[in-house]
């Protein structure tokens, strides 16, 4: 079957008692057993009865089940937040007195993550430049536990050939690991493109909407070792496994997927190529324009689409927050991929308690505004950005 059938389709692993056709909420803490030898079982993973809601819930399992179907993943673990989702991750295969390589281009909580947490438990993390293989091959030492990027930065937008790091990776036998939420995973082979892990928040395209926090971990099995961690440590141990009713929601959330993320994309092309004629506005990135410096790179390794996250620059700081202001029908709010078009002015707000030259040196300028289009008309769309201008 298809994707998108797959996505309607995810047989649940017992058949509902009254036939609903959405997997019920299981509001259980925790459940009962026919048997000591049931019990047994299910605690040393023979069996994957649930035990307990913190490690196993029917309506968490029928979500991952789902993801792993239209993935076609060996595995998927589902977290209470994207953050959860990449912490457990880097726990599960990183150690004291190893090392992290990664992008100078992260999301703010991920170098906090990297750099503050996890430094405080000896990891250490090395920032380089992912367009430079050379760099990248150069910070990588026998101690280092794996190969971190977004597929695509926010918000600088820059796009890293996966390719060649994946060879990279390969040849020094340790995992790329990829946050993949600007991009559903249903829409590309992150697996044929050489990552060995997606993590993802699904609070953004998957939720449906914005109707909830959650995080994804899409394993391909290449490194067993995650599979343990996770499972039988971590879910049990750190207690950030994704609720029943963040499940569910999300679970609906993937049934329209594919129809709403193609109207994100579509929008944002179009926004784009509106807002490139507009003079106030002295530079639009997104990679979907065909003069954008990541285009053919960026439709090899995604296809024809290319998201909804699209940034502006304006003359200055005061001229950013002046828009932003005067913004009617456009929200002001962080997030991405919520149903609603949303702004906002990256550099005082997610890297607002980084220094000055800390987000120079992350290429966060004062002068760019992030908007993730959604689903509204473009016209509307438009008009308001015209207006909140003059
Ligand atoms: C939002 C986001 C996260 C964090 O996800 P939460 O669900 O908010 O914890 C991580 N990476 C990227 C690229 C994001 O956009």
């Amino acid at each position: 079957m298809e994707k998108q059938t797959l996505a309607l389709h995810t047989q649940p692993q017992h058949a509902d008692v009254y036939g609903a056709l959405n997997m019920p909420v299981y509001h259980s803490a925790a459940y009962g057993f026919q048997s000591a030898e049931d019990m047994n079982d299910a605690f040393t993973g023979r069996s994957s009865n649930p035990s307990y809601s913190r490690v196993t819930n029917p309506t968490v399992t029928f979500f991952e089940d789902r993801v792993k179907q239209m993935s076609g993943a060996k595995n998927v673990y589902a977290f209470n937040s994207g953050m959860a989702a990449i912490a457990n991750t880097i726990v599960a295969l990183t150690a004291s007195g190893r090392n992290i390589v990664t992008s100078k281009h992260l999301f703010g909580n991920t170098v906090s993550l990297f750099t503050n947490t996890m430094g405080r438990f000896g990891v250490e993390t090395r920032y380089v430049d992912l367009l430079d293989p050379e760099q990248v091959d150069a910070a990588i030492d026998d101690n280092t536990s794996l190969i971190y990027f977004e597929i695509v930065t926010n918000p600088q937008l820059e796009v890293a050939d996966i390719s060649i790091l994946s060879e990279i990776a390969r040849r020094h036998n340790i995992p790329l690991v990829a946050d993949t939420t600007v991009i559903p995973f249903s829409f590309f082979d992150a697996s044929g493109l050489g990552i060995d892990i997606e993590v993802i928040s699904s609070t953004k395209y998957i939720s449906g909407g914005a109707t909830s926090l959650g995080g994804v971990v899409i394993d391909y099995g290449r490194f067993p070792s995650l599979y343990r961690s996770i499972k039988f440590e971590l879910l049990y141990n750190l207690g950030a496994y994704m609720t029943p009713h963040a499940a569910y929601m999300q679970t609906i959330g993937l049934e329209t997927l594919s129809a709403r993320y193609t109207v994100h994309a579509a929008n944002a092309l179009e926004l784009a190529k509106r807002l490139q004629k507009v003079p106030e506005i002295k530079r639009v990135n997104y990679i979907g324009l065909p003069d954008n410096p990541f285009y053919d790179l960026a439709r090899k390794q995604f296809g024809e689409t290319s998201g909804a996250m699209i940034t502006i620059d304006l003359d200055s700081k005061q001229a950013c927050f002046n828009f932003i202001n005067h913004l009617n029908l456009i929200s002001r709010a962080t997030n991405m991929f919520d149903s609603k078009t949303l702004a906002i002015h990256p550099a005082s707000t997610i890297f607002g308690a980084f220094a000055g030259s800390q987000r120079r040196a992350m290429d966060v300028r004062d002068t760019t505004i992030r908007l993730s289009v959604g689903l509204e008309s473009v016209n509307d769309l438009f008009e308001d950005i015209l207006q909140a201008l003059h």
